[in-house]
């Protein structure tokens, strides 16, 4: 069913604890964990706990979620000190956009100058 865990992926296992993670910050309904490939000395991954391919069909199915993740970045760069010095946030949507792992995930990006436009 639309939002269940599916068994094949990976961010659902780090909600379910099944794959360790780094995990900075939980709510009710996101997980937050840093990237085990950092592009920024802040990379910070905000997932939902429910199961999406991506941002637009979570938009689509639960919007009130996307709000949530959208928080939780600001916590995270509250966190890591880095809403003064700005920082970025961003869902790949689709392996064009170089999305690889098809469970939402919103990037929060920071701690160093950032270009635009990104690559
Ligand atoms: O937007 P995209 O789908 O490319 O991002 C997936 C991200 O998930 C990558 O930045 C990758 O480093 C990260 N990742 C992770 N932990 C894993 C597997 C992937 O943080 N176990």
């Amino acid at each position: 069913m639309a939002g269940d865990p599916q068994a094949d992926c990976l961010f659902c296992k780090i909600v379910a604890g099944e794959v360790p993670a780094t995990i900075v910050r939980e709510t009710e309904t996101t997980v937050a964990f840093r990237d085990i490939n950092p592009q920024a000395p802040t990379h910070v991954l905000v997932i939902p706990r429910v199961h999406y391919p991506d941002a637009a069909s979570l938009s689509a199915a639960e919007p009130q979620v996307v709000a949530d993740i959208l928080r939780e970045s600001r916590e995270v760069a509250a966190g890591d000190n880095i809403e003064d010095t700005g920082y970025r946030v961003v869902f790949n949507t689709g392996a064009g956009a170089g999305q690889t792992v098809f469970h939402a995930h919103l990037h929060v990006l920071g701690g160093r100058g950032l270009q635009w436009p990104p690559g």
